[in-house]
């Protein structure tokens, strides 16, 4: 039985070295190398027996993902999360055109709304992007119970690491940090200069200052305009992303996906192209479900042949603790969201005080934004 456990894992490796090999040039079109890679896919797993015994959960619910992780077998776990995990701390999902932040942008004649993330608009016209921005500028927002939830399994040492769309860094805020998170949309906590012949860097702080002054921000250097590194559409993404991504996929247990409909490239050619750990979908939107469904998503939640997907229908912060309470950790994650809370209420509380000043100074191009200094 060993032995054989160990051929099958050497196959695995070996399959997952040339499945690797194949997805080199995943950044972006991998039309041709799917159909092959499929076709590898199929044959090894069906003769493998990838998607092994140990990985096949006894029932497809949540409770069946709880005891699987209770049994000890399931020691890397993967988040991969959007939007839908920050809007319980009241951030909307700003990427989606014609809602909420984009209407409050029409004084800037934008052509279309999401004009404001495009590097090339971005250049000629920066004045909308700054003041979303400063409008949703990092310390602002709480993280929820979802983003806890990830804490505790990298406490618990079982988070492998965290994949966020967001560019909220309010994974930074709950406590994830540098091996445990991939931003693959990039990140407000540093800026560079636009110019490729500078690309001087900046801190968070320097561009709070500009931001909240009311400064479009230049490079003291070169003049150029300085940019959060968040990756605008036509960026490419960092290079961590694809890099950590070959890594961990083959070696994951379970992924667990929240708060995104997956329709963003290149997260939703990845639940697709590994077979090897189970999949729970934490979302209370049923539209991306079916259409994940319908449209080859590499999911499986109700067919015959479904063995490994788990879909819980709720908010990401219900199914958190759902999931929490089932492995006996409620309480402790309750405990831990009110007292990371009290800690970020108590730092506001010393910072409203001292940033009373400025404040009354600040002229005003988003809807009253928090004064920290
Ligand atoms: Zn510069």
């Amino acid at each position: 039985m060993r032995l054989n456990e160990s051929v099958i894992q050497s196959h695995r490796d070996l399959l997952y070295c040339t499945l690797q090999e194949q997805s080199d040039d995943s950044s972006g079109e991998e039309a041709a190398g799917d159909t092959n890679m499929d076709f590898l896919r199929n044959l090894f797993s069906s003769t493998l027996g990838i998607g092994s015994p140990d990985k096949v959960l006894d029932e497809l619910t949540l409770e069946g993902v709880a005891r699987y992780i209770k049994s000890g077998k399931c020691k890397n776990i993967l988040c991969m999360v959007g939007a839908g995990i920050s809007t319980s701390a009241g951030i909307p999902d700003f990427r989606s055109p014609g809602i909420g932040l984009y209407a409050n942008l029409q004084k800037y004649n934008l052509p279309y709304p999401e004009a404001i993330f495009q590097i090339d608009y971005f250049k000629k016209h920066p004045e909308p992007f700054f003041a979303l921005a400063k409008e949703l500028y990092p310390g602002q927002f709480k993280p929820t119970v979802c983003h806890y939830f990830m804490r505790l399994l990298k406490d618990k040492g079982l988070l492998r690491r965290c994949y966020s769309q967001n560019i909220d860094t309010l994974e930074r805020v709950a406590g994830l940090e540098g091996d445990d998170l991939i931003e693959a949309h990039g990140t407000f906590y540093t800026s560079h200069c636009v110019s490729f012949c500078c690309r001087k860097e900046y801190s968070l702080d320097w561009m709070k200052d500009k931001l909240f002054s009311d400064d479009i921000p230049r490079c003291d250097k070169c003049n150029s305009l300085v940019k959060p590194d968040i990756v605008f559409f036509g960026e490419s993404l960092p290079v961590r992303f694809f890099t950590s991504m070959k890594m961990d996929f083959p070696r994951c247990d379970l992924l667990i996906i929240m708060g995104t409909s997956l329709q963003v490239q290149p997260f939703a050619g990845l639940v697709g192209r590994y077979e090897s750990f189970l999949l729970l979908l934490i979302t209370d939107s049923v539209d991306p479900l079916l259409g994940l469904l319908g449209f080859g998503g590499g999911m499986d939640f109700d067919s015959d042949k479904a063995y490994r997907d788990v879909a819980h229908i709720s908010t990401c912060d219900d199914g958190c603790l759902a999931l929490a309470d089932l492995l006996g950790w409620k309480a402790e994650l309750e405990e831990l969201v009110k007292r990371e809370h009290a800690k970020i209420d108590s730092q506001d509380k010393s910072s409203e005080s001292k940033g009373a000043a400025a404040k009354a100074s600040s002229a005003s191009v988003a809807p009253e934004p928090r004064k920290e200094e």
